[in-house]
């Protein structure tokens, strides 16, 4: 039996302070992740803070400099479905749908979303050694049954990936996340925000703690126009993505202007590499560039025994989603690729 105190913040303040008080104090908004942490006894809090009560960080506000903020505590599904992100920043609301279920998107919070843990059969596991949860144990994933992991930024120490759909579209459309701690407010770049597992596969991202998530910026740009999320998985009902991508385009007639690609579900934290953008910027957007632009993404790519079919797979994915966003009909449901 696992006991812990529990209490209601008042203010991000009041949340704040609380958990900086404890070392073994936590934050719980949806609890979507947590209370699975909880059942298969990965966490053992002495307090858990809820964040529910506090009336700030509700809203998707529009800025003055054209960007958005997206307040922390608004749930997944009510960002899918808010008219601003809906117009602007489709690739976000797709991304968001295509993860979990209704139920889960229902009660998940934004800033519950970032933080998640990172995915693994042997973290789940109490009894198997894993450096995640027990740094220093082992990792069993690298020659045990790897199916889902990475094959991009693992390490010797983990290889890991995180599983978010969400986070795909948030570092493709160039993400900021605002911080709140106990020595004032600070604001991250999203590439900067998850962690590769190096040798601490235990810290999943950059957040100290006592910090707390309250709101995400996005920028003007939202590649309304030209857009894509194709997540690949084993079982379309509810699944995590074998291999996703996020691809929006600003295209001047063939050529393009502008490419934002980002993969998840092959690392330990969503995948962007600027090169790949860089190479795609002044070419014709058809399938020969968006293969280039493939190989070199996953130029690097590691396979272990039963996951190196994800390489092809996400070289594939890339194309078919940079061809999809080049026509946006292509994003109606059961819609087919124009290839
Ligand atoms: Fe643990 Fe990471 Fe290895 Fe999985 S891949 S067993 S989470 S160390």
């Amino acid at each position: 039996m696992n006991k812990f105190d529990y209490i209601q913040a008042k203010s991000v303040e009041d949340a704040v302070k609380r958990v900086s008080e404890g070392k073994n104090s936590i934050f719980v908004a949806g609890g979507t992740n947590l209370i699975d942490l909880f059942k298969y006894n990965l966490t053992h809090p002495e307090l858990l803070v809820d964040l529910n009560k506090i009336h700030e960080h509700h809203e998707i506000i529009e800025k003055e400099d054209g960007g958005i903020e997206i307040g922390a505590f608004v749930t997944n599904a009510d960002t899918a479905y808010n008219p601003i992100i809906e117009k602007r920043y489709p690739l976000l609301s797709k991304a968001i749908l295509a993860g979990a279920s209704a139920q889960i998107r229902n009660m998940a919070t934004n800033g519950g979303n970032l933080l998640q843990r990172t995915r693994c059969y042997y973290f789940y596991d109490e009894h198997a050694p894993c450096n995640k949860r027990n740094p220093g144990s082992g990792c069993s994933a690298i020659e045990g049954y790897n199916r889902i992991h990475a094959i991009l930024g693992g390490s010797e120490s983990c290889i890991a990936v995180f599983p978010s759909d969400m986070c795909v579209a948030l570092a493709a459309l160039d993400a900021t996340v605002n911080i709140s701690g106990k020595d004032g407010a600070r604001s991250l770049a999203f590439a900067d925000f998850h962690r590769l597992p190096y040798d601490s596969p235990e810290r999943d991202n950059n957040l100290q703690h006592g910090e707390i998530i309250t709101s995400i910026n996005l920028p003007k740009k939202g590649f309304p126009e030209n857009f894509s999320y194709l997540k690949l998985r084993d079982r379309h009902s509810y699944a995590f993505a074998l291999v996703s991508v996020a691809t929006g385009l600003d295209l001047d007639g063939g050529i393009i202007a502008e490419a934002r690609i980002a993969l998840g579900g092959v690392a330990h934290k969503p995948w962007r590499l600027k090169e790949a953008e860089e190479f795609l910027k002044g070419k014709t957007a058809d399938v020969d560039s968006f293969q280039s632009a493939a190989e070199i993404i996953l130029d690097g790519a590691q396979g272990f025994k039963h996951n190196r079919f994800k390489i092809e797979l996400a070289k594939k994915a890339i194309v078919r989603n940079c061809m999809m966003a080049l026509n946006p009909e292509s994003q109606r449901p059961g819609a087919k690729p124009s290839l």
